[in-house]
């Protein structure tokens, strides 16, 4: 399967995405975690997109779009994929729709998570996440077994930069902006499946199989 999700910061995309990946046993490939790590690393790629990070914005198309085409020519992608963070403006849609192209295939579904404002911004004030496997948890609504730990790692868990209460509101407005008209465009490919990201992170899992198999 070659998906893609979408939705709002918060949307609960990467923990979705964590969780369908390893049930259908194809990678999850998400944007954010390789920027972060990249960032982290102190790599030429990190340098590049940290400003833009912590200001919220997005990464120049240019350097995402080498990134993404660099990550799905590896063998693990060869037979599926689940994208969380990419394409996030329509320009990126149109680039993957041609590097799939090239590759011989297309995508098969694109799952809309679909969550108000409100909920977000609770939801992203307590986020929390392992520096070590990326794995996500919420204070209140998915804690961890121990507080502050990650339950694979033991590693200590932090509050990403991005998620403070300023820099939320203008990624949820880069978000109308830029990432909100991929909607139409893959509902106008015949790619869209939309379902409500609230109640139990297991309800939101239940649906999104049910909507993408
Ligand atoms: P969230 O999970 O809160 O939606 P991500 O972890 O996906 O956030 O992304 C964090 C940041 O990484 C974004 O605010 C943006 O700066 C950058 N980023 C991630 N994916 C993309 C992309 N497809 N295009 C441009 N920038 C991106
Ligand atoms: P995204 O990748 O779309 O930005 P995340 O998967 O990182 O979203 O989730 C954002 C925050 O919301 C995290 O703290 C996560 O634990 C929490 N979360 C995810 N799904 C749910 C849910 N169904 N109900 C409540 N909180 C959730
Ligand atoms: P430092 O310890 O150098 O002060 P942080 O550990 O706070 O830096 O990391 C800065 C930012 O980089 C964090 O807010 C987070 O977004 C990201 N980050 C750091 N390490 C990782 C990692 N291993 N995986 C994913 N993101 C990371």
């Amino acid at each position: 399967m070659r998906a893609v999700l979408v939705g709002p910061p918060g949307a609960g995309k990467g923990t979705q995405a964590q969780i369908l990946a390893e049930e259908l046993s194809i990678p999850k490939v998400s944007t954010g975690d390789i920027f972060r790590a990249n960032v982290s690393g102190g790599t030429e790629l990190g340098k590049k997109a940290k400003e833009f990070m912590d200001r919220g914005d997005l990464v120049p198309d240019e350097v995402t779009n080498a990134m993404v085409k660099d990550r799905l020519a590896q063998d693990d992608a060869a037979g599926g994929f689940l994208l969380d963070g990419f394409p996030r403006n329509v320009p990126q849609a149109e680039t993957l729709k041609g590097m799939l192209a090239d590759l011989g295939t297309r995508l098969d579904v694109v799952l809309e998570l679909r969550v108000d404002e409100e909920e977000v911004v609770k939801r992203l004030s307590g986020r929390r996440s392992c520096p070590e496997c990326g794995r996500v948890y919420h204070v209140e609504y998915d804690a961890p077994r121990e507080a502050g730990e990650c339950d694979n790692e033991g590693a200590e868990l932090y509050q990403r930069e991005d998620d403070r209460e300023e820099t939320i509101r203008h990624r949820l407005k880069v978000y109308r902006d830029q990432t909100a008209p991929l909607v139409e465009f893959y509902s106008g490919e015949g790619l869209l499946a939309t379902i409500a990201a609230t109640g139990a992170v297991s309800e939101v899992t239940a649906r999104a199989k049910a909507a993408i198999e």
